[in-house]
């Protein structure tokens, strides 16, 4: 099939990255299929996999391999701009068919030998393998490995992913190659993913493995997240999340907007913030809550207040 789409995207989203960085999608779809996967909602992923014929849980390339590589390589080619790099937006670099045939490895390496490519952010709930790996202790200046693992608790929203201790093994590996490497605990669930006596040894079996750099967030919903949640843990499980979301006087999702999301309520995130913070501190372990995700203006304050830097972009760049 004739494929007329970009490989690379313009970064919008403020000071993540400074900024000034290209969102790269190697393929559409990912076969983690995590519940709360905004990919799963926008229309420009929706309309390649309508194209394709696919479900978002196995992802495609569109073209052939070969054909996919020259184009990311010809786009780079033809925009100077194009410089720092972030995979992904709507899938993972390291899903599994595409570790194994090949092509992640050929997309990073490319990537990697290019003069003009300074950073390759690589922010992953999956696993490389020792190829890719190799890629990175040769280019361990150019490469920020972030782990997307979050503490073990009730319920799992990532329904498709490679055991924790592994994707933490891995990390660690990223580490030794020279790369920066953060753990993500991106997205938290609120009231079930930030308990201290979640969170903790979780943070005491990171300092413990010598991984020691953390980035968290809360998970905002929108409409398509929503029913996801609803569909896959029941009214009941989304009602008590909602009220930890919602002030009374506002609508449930007035609209269904592909930017409106729902944001923790300010003061149920103080709350967890602080919790979190004083485990973070009491392990001695860097860290900062994801700025992009706290933006409001009295988030931030009242964040820093309480002892937790809030990332400018700069913390895992
Ligand atoms: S790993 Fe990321 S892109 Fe893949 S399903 Fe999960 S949230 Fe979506």
């Amino acid at each position: 099939m004739e494929n007329k789409k970009t490989f690379f995207v313009p970064g919008c989203l403020g000071t993540c990255w400074y900024g000034k960085y290209h969102y790269l999608e190697p393929f559409t779809g990912c076969e983690h299929n995590c519940t709360y996967c905004y990919g799963k909602g926008r229309s420009d992923v929706l309309n390649i996999l309508k194209e394709l014929k696919n479900d978002f849980d196995k992802p495609e390339i569109g073209c052939s391999q070969q054909e996919a590589l020259r184009q990311i390589k010809a786009e780079i080619d033809a925009d100077a701009n194009i410089h720092t790099i972030k995979l992904s937006r709507y899938t993972d670099i390291f899903s599994k068919k595409f570790v194994d045939n090949g092509y992640s490895y050929a997309v990073l390496k490319l990537l990697a030998e290019h003069p003009q490519i300074k950073r390759i952010i690589i922010t992953t709930k999956g696993v490389p393998n020792e190829e890719i790996m190799g890629l990175i202790r040769k280019y361990p200046q150019k490469f920020s490995y972030n782990a997307a693992v979050k503490p073990e608790a009730e319920i799992c929203m990532e329904n498709n992913v490679p055991p924790r201790e592994e994707r933490l093994n891995w990390a660690l590996k990223a580490k030794e190659a020279g790369a920066l490497t953060t753990i993500h605990m991106d997205p938290l669930i609120p009231g079930v993913e930030d308990k201290p006596e979640v969170v903790e040894p979780f943070i005491a079996h990171l300092k413990q493995i010598g991984l020691d750099r953390v980035m968290f967030s809360y998970l905002l919903y929108d409409y398509t997240i929503a029913k996801n949640i609803t569909e896959q843990f029941g009214e009941q499980f989304f009602l008590t999340l909602k009220e930890k979301y919602l002030d009374d006087n506002r609508q449930i999702l007035p609209k269904q907007s592909e930017t409106t999301y729902y944001a923790l309520k300010h003061e149920v995130k103080l709350e967890s913030v602080k919790n979190i913070t004083a485990i973070l501190k009491k392990y001695d372990m860097q860290f900062v809550i994801c700025g992009l995700k706290s933006s409001e203006k009295d988030d931030i304050l009242s964040i820093k207040a309480c002892g937790c830097n809030v990332c400018d972009g700069k913390f895992y760049a």
